[in-house]
């Protein structure tokens, strides 16, 4: 069984491979309680019109500076740009605008609910499940049933496979899918077989878990002990003195729209955060290697391999 399973490269560099852009349209996403379009490459767009069977969306970017001048094009469920942007994009704009929509909806239903339960409820929901261990541990688990820990142990190739395989989370979301099927076509025994295709249902074409929710990439990793830092923190800010919704509300926005930045001072070891010693050496270990895929210095396969060595189970 062993034998049947090689080290080798994943075979075509993924690296390379043009980003496939995904969109989502967010309810109650604009300032005044309109929809908004968001796309997985850090951009937004609000509705500039409706026609019969197609709607146009504008970038939001417009103002005294920048006037981008991109328009997408919705059609039956597919989106198409007619050029490029004009400036940078915002990677964790997806969540700070969901979080701002739900709590748009959330406010007027709560009032009498304690600041920081609201708070709690929706951080948890936009945070919590962003979390790698949750979902390496459920394939991990899925690996033992099948019998396959001996061999796992032993580390041998099914552990440097597997290993690989726990560490498509890290991959940018589009890249995932090509290297899981890249991997897939390796699994020549039954058991491995049953976890692959436990993986393709339950990560790969779920409709709830979808790969952008549970890729990694670019993500402070959060583990429990930092959720709570990060709640404890808001909270503080929140209860001092009577904090007005309104305010609460920007001071989320904030905390979201840092992410990209907190990110970006992380890797460079400039943010002192509410993190353990080791889990911070782990956090820049995964930036430096994020930023060495992106400059393409290191392929997929590489990228995989060494997420999988400081992350993995042992
Ligand atoms: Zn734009």
């Amino acid at each position: 069984m062993n034998s049947s399973l090689t080290d080798e490269s994943i075979g075509d560099d993924l690296s390379t491979t043009e980003a496939i852009v995904t969109y989502k349209v967010v309810d109650n996403g604009t300032e005044r309680g309109k929809r908004k379009l968001v796309s997985s490459d850090g951009h937004t767009f609000t509705m500039k019109r409706q026609n019969k069977g197609s709607t146009e969306w504008r970038c939001s970017i417009r103002n005294k500076t920048t006037l981008c001048p991109v328009i997408i094009k919705e059609r039956v469920g597919t989106y198409n740009a007619n050029t490029e942007h004009s400036h940078a994009a915002k990677p964790g704009i997806l969540t700070a605008v969901k979080i701002q929509a739900e709590l748009k909806v959330k406010a007027p239903m709560t009032l009498f609910e304690p600041a920081q339960n609201i708070v709690d409820n929706i951080l948890a929901e936009h945070v919590d499940n962003r979390e790698p261990e949750a979902s390496i541990q459920a394939v991990w688990r899925k690996i033992q049933e099948n019998g396959l820990q001996t061999a796992y142990s032993q580390k041998d190739a099914v552990y440097k496979f597997f290993r690989k395989v726990l560490a498509l989370p890290f991959l940018p979301a589009e890249h995932i899918l090509p290297t899981f099927n890249k991997l897939e076509e390796k699994a020549t025994t039954d058991q491995i077989k049953v976890v692959m295709k436990y993986i393709m249902d339950n990560w790969l074409t779920s409709n709830i878990w979808t790969i952008p929710t549970w890729s990694v990439f670019g993500r402070t990793i959060r583990t429990n002990n930092d959720v709570e830092g990060w709640h404890n923190r808001i909270n503080q800010k929140a209860r001092k003195g009577n904090l007005q919704f309104y305010l609460l509300i920007s001071l989320l926005y904030k905390e979201a729209a840092q992410l990209p930045t907190q990110m970006k001072m992380v890797s460079e070891g400039k943010l002192r955060r509410h993190q353990k010693k080791q889990s911070r050496t782990t956090q820049s270990k995964l930036f430096q290697l994020w930023n060495l895929y992106t400059s393409q210095e290191i392929s997929t396969n590489q990228l995989l391999k060494r997420c999988g060595g400081i992350y993995g189970p042992n």
